[in-house]
């Protein structure tokens, strides 16, 4: 095997150099391994620490009485718990044959670093380094990795038939790290994809995020529509679908890849951006002035739904998403009033994240036709204006509450009803949020009928 040269593992956290040491003094073979080792070559602080070794399991264990508990013994995994620290410390192995596309159906523990190299899914991946910092990298990774490139130990088709969970992981650090997938590689993605559907929502969730997130992300969804259309079927009609509108450059997936890449490279608004469009195929109309999509953020918001569902989010986030998803395409408030009630309905945060979906979707046009981009700023200014001076847009700010209003002698329903009255008066300016005013309001009784419909 050759040591080829050194790297430097940034900021190793002491627990993990701790580990090596004593493993070492203890005759065995130890290693950082992976992501850790690939981002310390690329300059960059590591998130997570994997240690491999020659030491088995259970001489793991006994090295470390009462620190290492077996957290995944079949795999060969130890955790050792240095005071908030937690490692893993996993056994070198190799993996037996894979039956569901996913798991190997057993792993055989080596004390070859090389044969436990050999089992990880891409070169860059698949080196070592020791506590010295001596680097073990049998499959050309450094190479790569200064070239940028993604390829696959081994034969592409045979890694992602093993797992396919590596196709998503190959998207996903492409989109990340921006490298470029090798061609071989890339036609094994491409071949394999329907194995994708073996992989559980949780993963395929996880995975999809963290490659919207990454910088390259409309670059890699460009590229790989197939692959990508394989967990998320709904996007397949988006490709290549001609608007037929003055107001259009793209068809509605380019146009989607450049909002994407125009979006801060955060879960929710990536997500959303991802999705705005996602129903225009199917509302999709033509008259003699062009293409329409009428009522297509309501369905995008459907769609979106049934596909976060589907990946097993958060409610938390479904919704926060679906609304965006629903909001995308209102009108910008273009007046305080009109901010104010739109923030009445969604709050600060959300009000915060309209503004970049809207920003990233007309940001994804092309320059000239970024018509309402100029609304979209004047309506973040008048936001952040109103959430500078304090406004009241929310019944926690309301200088009343229920206890003052039942104090008045209002009960049950009326307590509510009325709040929210004074809130949307106060919105529209035509009070002031001051405890005295307001309950001199509700004595006069001046908020006996029902408000207007809230439009922004
Ligand atoms: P991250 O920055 O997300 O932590 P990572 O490469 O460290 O990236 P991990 O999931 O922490 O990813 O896995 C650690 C290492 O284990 C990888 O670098 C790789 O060597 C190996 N590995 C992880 N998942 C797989 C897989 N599905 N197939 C083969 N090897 C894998
Ligand atoms: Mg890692």
């Amino acid at each position: 095997m050759r040591k080829e040269s050194q790297v430097d593992l940034v900021n190793i956290p002491g627990p993990v150099e701790m580990i090596l040491r004593l493993l070492e003094a203890h005759g065995h073979a130890a290693h950082c391994v992976g992501g850790c080792v690939r981002d310390s070559l690329l300059g960059r602080t590591p998130e997570d620490w994997d240690v491999a070794t020659s030491a088995l399991p259970e001489e793991t264990l006994a090295i470390f009485p009462g620190r290492a508990f077996p957290t995944g013994l079949r795999h060969g995994t130890v955790t050792v718990r240095e005071g908030s620290c937690s490692v893993e410390v996993t056994t070198f192995r190799t993996d037996g044959p894979y039956a569901d596309s996913r798991h190997p159906d057993s792993v055989t523990f080596t004390r070859s670093l090389r044969d436990d190299l050999s089992r990880r899914d891409f070169t860059v991946n698949a080196m070592a380094a020791d506590l010295r910092g001596e680097l073990t990298d049998p499959f050309g990774g450094q190479a790569d990795l200064k070239a940028h490139v993604l390829r696959c130990v081994g034969d592409p088709e045979e890694r992602f038939g093993e797992d396919a969970l590596r196709i998503l992981r190959c998207l996903r650090f492409s989109a990340t790290l921006e490298f470029s997938v090798e061609a071989e590689t890339a036609r094994g993605l491409r071949d394999c994809k329907e194995l994708l559907l073996n992989i559980a929502a949780e993963r395929v969730h996880s995975e999809l995020t963290k490659l919207l997130c990454g910088k390259a992300a409309a670059e890699v969804l460009r590229e790989y529509p197939e692959v990508v259309g394989a967990v998320l079927p709904e996007i397949r009609p988006m490709v290549g679908f001609e608007q037929h509108s003055c107001y259009h450059c793209y068809d509605v997936w380019e146009h989607t890849l450049h909002a994407l890449a125009a979006a801060p490279q955060e879960p929710v608004l990536r997500w959303a951006v991802l999705l705005h469009d996602i129903g225009k195929p199917r509302c999709f109309t033509r008259d003699e002035r062009g293409g329409h999509f009428y009522g297509h953020p309501a369905v995008s918001a459907e769609i979106a739904d049934a596909v976060l569902r589907r990946l097993k989010f958060d409610n938390a986030t479904r919704d926060a998403v679906t609304t965006l998803v629903a909001w995308h395409d209102r009108e910008i408030p273009r007046t305080e009033k009109g901010v104010r009630r739109a923030l009445m309905k969604l709050g600060e945060e959300r009000m915060r994240q309209l503004t970049e979906v809207k920003r990233a979707d007309n940001l994804g046009q092309a320059p000239e036709l970024r018509s309402r981009l100029r609304e979209v700023e004047r309506g973040a200014e008048i936001l952040d204006a109103l959430l500078a001076r304090d406004a009241c847009f929310s019944l926690k700010q309301l200088a009343v509450n229920g206890r003052d209003l039942m104090a008045l002698g209002l009960r049950g329903q009326e307590v509510g009803a009325a709040l929210d009255r004074l809130l949307c008066a106060v919105v529209d300016g035509e009070l002031p949020n001051e405890k005295s005013a307001l309950l001199c309001a509700v004595r006069a009784r001046k908020f006996a009928e029902t408000p207007e419909e809230q439009r922004i």
